[in-house]
């Protein structure tokens, strides 16, 4: 699989949602690539049941951390950054 690509997505002309926090009307907005993405899993990587060595290693690990860094932010973009509600309305902005 590939890691998400921040750099690549950050150079091309997004839209973006808006996203309007239903308890305190604090508007944000989410490039397309976040509101859409989904959580990644990095089960399918190797080194979960085989031992991975060297270069491998380092490369599994830097993944993860990307995956990591990803879902992060896709949790961290669904908050309220006012109020840390997670219930709002989107629409495209
Ligand atoms: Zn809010």
């Amino acid at each position: 699989m590939t890691a998400f690509d921040w750099t690549d997505r950050l150079r091309r002309p997004v839209t973006e949602y808006r996203r309007t926090c239903r308890r305190c009307g604090v508007v944000r907005y989410v490039p397309v690539a976040i509101a859409t993405a989904k959580p990644q899993k990095a089960s399918r990587l190797a080194g979960w049941l085989t031992p991975v060595v060297g270069r491998r290693r380092q490369q599994v690990n830097a993944e993860r951390s990307l995956i990591a860094d990803h879902n992060a932010r896709i949790a961290e973009e669904r908050r309220c950054r006012s109020c840390g509600s997670e219930s709002y309305d989107e629409e495209e902005a």
